[in-house]
């Protein structure tokens, strides 16, 4: 995972700053200057690179600190600001046992919402414990109903699909009408993506989204698009009630950490994230433990 190198290069910066015997405002500025320059690497946008700068060296610098343990003082200062970074500070919506939740997730085609659905249920299903089903009303992309299909037998999850009807929003109403009955704790709804973000898929989303009334609608996201994350995720939210974002592809590409930024800007939290294709590569995401393990701590 090309994060684990940005966590490296961080703490590598730390160590060196601790280091020194005596730590003053040149070694804060070195220090500083590199934990920048490895976000940027990290394709973390400019500004908020800035910002996360101006208030590491503000609190480190400060009269008030001058007789701080300034070992101890980095450290604090410095994983804040990357939780800050990471965290829109919003709380998410935690699908409970014993009680119906319905969520939907929306995305681009490609961007991994099928497979995460499946990752999504299968967490929840061996994790939490809770009842699990999934629906499939993608009706555009052909095949989407096997893959889902594929994907829920191989979890050991029921699912709701039809192939002979064409209309989504049936589908989505008839599939958790079903699975309500039958006193499913979590009912996971697919619906379809589209390539671009265009008015027939916001429209659909729509249309699924009022009759299956959902407690929450996860947006699913390709990380390696970086920065440009903010305007997708905005055009999204625009559109629907975005609850929680779940961020795919985390593995293997430079760009994961300006996609992450980028989202949480939007003010919607990243509840989990994917790093692999397989049903286990799926991580829970909380902002200060993802960077503390980011930093080796
Ligand atoms: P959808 O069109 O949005 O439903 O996308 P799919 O679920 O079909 O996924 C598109 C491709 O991305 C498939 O090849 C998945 O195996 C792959 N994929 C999904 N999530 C991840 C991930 O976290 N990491 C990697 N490497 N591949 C993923």
């Amino acid at each position: 995972m090309v994060l684990a190198e940005l966590g490296s290069r961080i703490s590598t910066a730390l160590q060196k700053a601790n280091k020194q015997t005596i730590i003053d405002e040149k070694v804060i500025t070195d220090m500083v200057n590199e934990i920048s320059s490895s976000l940027m690497a990290s394709d973390v946008n400019i500004k908020q690179v800035s910002q996360l700068k101006n208030n590491i060296k503000k609190v480190l610098l400060s009269d008030e600190n001058k007789g701080a343990d300034k070992r101890r003082l980095i450290l604090r200062v410095v994983i804040k600001e990357l939780v800050r970074l990471l965290d829109p500070g919003v709380p998410a919506f935690k699908p409970q046992k014993n009680r119906t939740n319905v969520v939907m997730f929306v995305g681009l085609q490609g961007s991994g919402k099928t497979t995460t659905c499946a990752k999504y249920a299968y967490y929840y299903k061996k994790k939490r414990g809770l009842k699990v089903a999934l629906v499939c009303a993608d009706t555009f992309r052909a095949g989407a109903f096997d893959q889902l299909a594929q994907n829920a037998t191989k979890v050991g999850i029921p699912f709701y699909g039809d192939y002979n009807e064409t209309d989504p929003v049936k589908l989505a109403s008839d599939g958790v009408t079903q699975f309500k009955r039958e006193k499913f704790d979590l009912i996971i709804v697919d619906t379809s993506g589209r390539h671009m973000q265009e008015q027939a898929l916001f429209q659909e989303m729509q249309d699924v989204a009022r009759v299956v009334q959902p407690d929450d609608i996860i947006f699913v996201m390709d990380s390696s698009i970086g920065q440009a994350a903010i305007d997708q995720a905005t055009a999204f939210k625009n559109q629907v009630n975005v609850g929680s974002v779940i961020m795919t592809k985390l593995d293997g590409h430079a760009k994961g950490g300006g996609a992450m930024s980028a989202v949480a800007a939007t003010k919607s939290p990243i509840t989990f994230i994917g790093t692999g294709e397989e049903f286990t590569e799926f991580q829970e995401f909380e902002a200060q433990s993802f960077v503390q393990r980011l930093l080796g701590m």
